[in-house]
This record gives structure tokens, C-alpha cells and sequence, in this order.
């Protein structure tokens, strides 16, 4: 496989990312939609498999919401190749018992999920989806269907005439200004319209997990479009990069050596505990058992994680043109610059130097650019699901990604080359033995 001719149509790529965006309104959606790509490349579920062989692909989900994709390689021992990313983003989650009528209007209770920008929620178009549990009407049994309501709802700003002092920063109190408007009193309430959109008789539906999110398609922004501008590029874009490397490596002719496997977590914005979030033993159980099935034993399976590594992607901070004094002095990541190696010395990110070698390596031999992320040193910054899976599975690793302006804004925006870029240097990855 020729890399460097790989992913040379930057728009083209974003335009599939601007499309699995567009799919992708939940953490479920986008399971759902990472598992329907899959389906048409030829993954089929791990499952009851008793048996695997090189160039296998298989899948699994998770509680709905945590995904493992894996190339399984040709190497004798079970050694991985692993690209960790989340598909949760900051979000408006709906509250039980939601419904509330003020001043003659129907609005939604909710509560934050993660660390959103509020003020970028209000004023715009804000759709709802999720999931719904219900009993099916013959069986008597479970069931769960992905909902989204075709109402769209508002939060709306005071005005500046009530509010003087907005323009020199507003507290937002999510008590009592988070919850979106929908119908009069008169209107239909919560329950009606999940019954409506996921066809379900309104007596048999019994729970759901909803949450709001920004329903407008990504634009291309900036002279000749070099900019992506989208709800959820956080960390969607990663999910999105992993899944079409994952995906260019099962279509071509060769069997990587180690077993590419692409992690997608849940729960990553809110500290990723949890059964599907990355600080579970779910990963870990998941490549137990793939390696079992290999026929390797215990003692293998745990040598070859010694072999293995894991690239922890996720978005990166780039400079800001307006308000550059916060970003460190000499580690200064730009659109367009290529992907970024995001290190800290308090072990927020997994990056040390020979896994940061190790990805200047992997993108030299795709042709890739590369830059590098540090905090200001005042500042604290962020972290990933990278160090939480290297607590559960000792790997040596890199954190990567894409870089953005504005994080956990309800519209970040990112820069075309850097995804396909990624995608590419992704492929490398998964393709080759480590370098
Ligand atoms: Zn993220």
C-alpha cells in the first residue's frame, strides 16, 4: 500500500467527517454509525467467535456506547496496536422527570454533562436524541431504540437591555437557565414526542437517556475553505480518523503484524468511570479474550502488551490568533500544522519521549507533518483517556491529536489538512510493525 497517496483529498475527507458528524448526535448514534461503516467493510461481531485467524475482523460493543474494532495481525504473539479515542462530548443531558410549564411555556430540565461553553448553547437550533427503553408489544421483552425528535428547541439569551453586564462575562446558572423551550402549555409533553419518534405506544415506553446537541451541519470557513467548523469535532474527529485508518487497513491486501484495534470509550468528559468509560476493565477484557481465542495463554497475553502500544487520540489547543499570551511560548500548534504531540511532565498525557519518537517516525514515513503540545507552564490544561487505559493495561503510548480552536465550544473548528493528515499517519500505524 502506497501511504503517502492515501487521504490526498483533504476536503473529501472532511466532508466524511462533516457527514459521520452529521450522523453521530450521541455517543450511541455514533456507535451506531461507527458499527454500520464497519458492517459494510466486512467486521462482524466478536460474539461467540471460538475461533480467529489472521485478517479477521471483528467487533464489539459495549453498553451501547463503547466500541472495540479489531484487524486481528499475523504476528505469532498476541502484540497490539492500539488507537484509543472517546465518543462522548459535552452536552445538555435531560433530567427525569424533565418536563416543566413556565409562563405558559413547555421547556426541559437538565443538567450539565462535562465541561461545555454554555453561552455558545444559547440562541441556535438545539436538537434532542437519544435512547429509549420500552417492552415490544408481542414479546413482552426490552427493548431500546435510537430516538431523535424531529422538534427543535431554544434557549434563549436575555436581552442586552436586561442584562448590561453580559458583555463583560455572564454567570450561567444551570438550575435556572439550562432548560430549553419548546411548545406552550398546551403543547405535547416529553413523553409524546418520544413516543412519536421512535413509533412506540406512549404507555410502553419506560426510561431514556436524552441529551441535546447542535443539529446544523459543519461549514467550511476561511479563504479556499481550509477550515471545518462542526458541533462534537471533540473528540468525534479522532473517532473519525481511527475508524477510516482502521477501515483503509482491513481493505488492503496485506495482514498487519500486530492486531489494530481502534478503542472507542464513553464517558470520557465526565472523568471516564463508569462500565464503558476507558477507566473500566472493559478494553483490557476485550483484548483478554480476543487473545484467548487465539489460543494464546495468560502469561502471552500479558507479555505482548510489553510489545504493544497504545496512540491515545484526542483533540489538541491551537494557538489562538486573538488571545496568543495564552498559549506556552515555543509550543505554539497551528491549523493546519499537522497533528500534535501533547505532552505534560504531570503525567496528564501518556507521551513520553520514545512514544513521541516513535509517532515522528510513523509520520515521516506518511509523509506527515508533525507539532508538539505543552501547557503554558501556569496554566493547567487537560488531559485523555490515555494515562486512565495505561492504569488498566501497562502500554507504552503517545497522545495525539488533531489541533482546534475553542474545545467544548458547541462549535469548534479545525483545520481540513490536519484530519486527513491524521487519517494518513493513522493508516501508517496500523499497517506496520513499530517502528
Ligand atoms: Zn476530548
Amino acid at each position: 500500500m502506497d501511504i503517502r497517496s492515501l487521504f490526498t483529498n483533504a476536503r473529501e475527507t472532511c466532508l466524511s467527517l462533516a457527514d459521520f458528524i452529521r450522523r453521530s448526535i450521541t455517543p450511541w448514534h455514533a456507535v451506531a454509525e461507527m458499527e454500520r461503516r464497519l458492517v459494510a467493510a466486512g467486521f462482524v461481531p466478536l460474539g461467540n467467535h471460538t475461533r480467529l485467524e489472521p485478517g479477521d475482523l471483528v467487533y464489539d460493543i459495549a453498553f451501547g456506547s463503547a466500541l472495540t474494532a479489531v484487524i486481528v495481525g499475523d504476528a505469532p504473539e498476541p502484540v497490539w496496536s492500539l488507537v484509543g479515542t472517546h465518543c462522548d462530548s459535552p452536552a445538555l443531558a435531560v433530567k427525569p422527570a424533565a418536563d416543566q410549564v413556565a409562563e405558559g411555556y413547555r421547556r426541559l430540565a437538565t443538567e450539565v454533562y462535562g465541561g461545555p461553553i454554555l453561552s455558545t448553547w444559547f440562541d441556535r437550533p438545539l436538537g434532542l436524541a437519544g435512547r429509549v427503553w420500552f417492552t415490544d408489544a408481542e414479546t413482552g421483552r426490552l427493548c431500546s431504540r435510537l430516538v431523535e425528535l424531529e422538534t427543535r428547541f431554544v434557549l434563549p439569551n436575555l436581552a442586552i437591555h436586561m442584562n448590561r453586564e453580559v458583555n463583560k462575562g455572564v454567570a450561567i446558572d444551570p438550575k435556572s437557565e439550562l432548560l430549553p423551550v419548546y411548545a406552550t402549555a398546551e403543547g405535547r409533553d416529553l413523553l409524546s414526542l418520544l413516543a412519536e419518534a421512535a413509533d412506540v405506544d406512549p404507555a410502553a415506553l419506560l426510561d431514556w437517556e436524552l441529551r441535546f446537541f447542535d443539529p446544523e451541519p459543519a461549514s467550511f470557513l476561511g479563504d479556499g475553505g481550509i477550515w471545518i467548523q462542526a458541533p462534537r469535532l471533540d473528540n468525534l474527529a479522532s473517532c473519525h480518523a481511527g475508524l477510516e485508518a482502521l477501515l483503509t487497513a482491513a481493505a488492503a491486501e496485506e495482514v498487519p503484524g500486530n492486531h489494530a484495534v481502534l478503542f472507542c470509550a464513553d464517558a470520557e468528559e465526565v472523568g471516564s468511570h463508569g462500565k464503558s468509560g476507558a477507566a473500566s476493565l472493559l478494553l483490557r477484557d476485550r483484548l483478554e479474550r480476543i487473545a484467548l481465542i487465539l489460543g494464546a495463554g495468560r502469561a502471552e497475553f500479558l507479555a505482548g502488551l510489553d510489545q504493544s502500544f497504545l496512540l491515545s487520540a484526542d483533540l489538541a489547543h491551537a494557538v489562538h490568533p486573538n488571545r496568543a499570551e495564552l498559549a506556552d511560548a515555543t509550543n505554539r500548534p497551528r491549523l493546519n500544522g499537522g497533528p500534535v504531540i501533547k505532552s505534560a511532565a504531570n503525567l496528564s498525557y501518556i507521551t513520553d519521549a520514545p512514544g513521541a519518537a516513535r509517532f515522528h517516525l510513523i509520520c515521516q514515513a506518511a509523509g506527515v507533518p508533525c507539532q508538539s503540545f505543552s501547557n503554558r507552564s501556569d496554566l493547567g490544561g487537560g488531559s485523555t483517556i490515555g494515562p486512565l487505559l495505561s492504569g488498566q493495561l501497562p502500554l507504552a503510548g503517545v497522545d495525539v491529536g488533531t489541533p482546534v480552536w475553542a474545545m467544548h465550544s458547541l462549535r469548534e473548528t479545525a483545520g481540513v489538512e490536519d484530519q486527513a493528515w491524521f487519517c494518513r499517519a493513522l493508516v501508517q500505524y496500523f499497517s506496520h510493525r513499530l517502528p
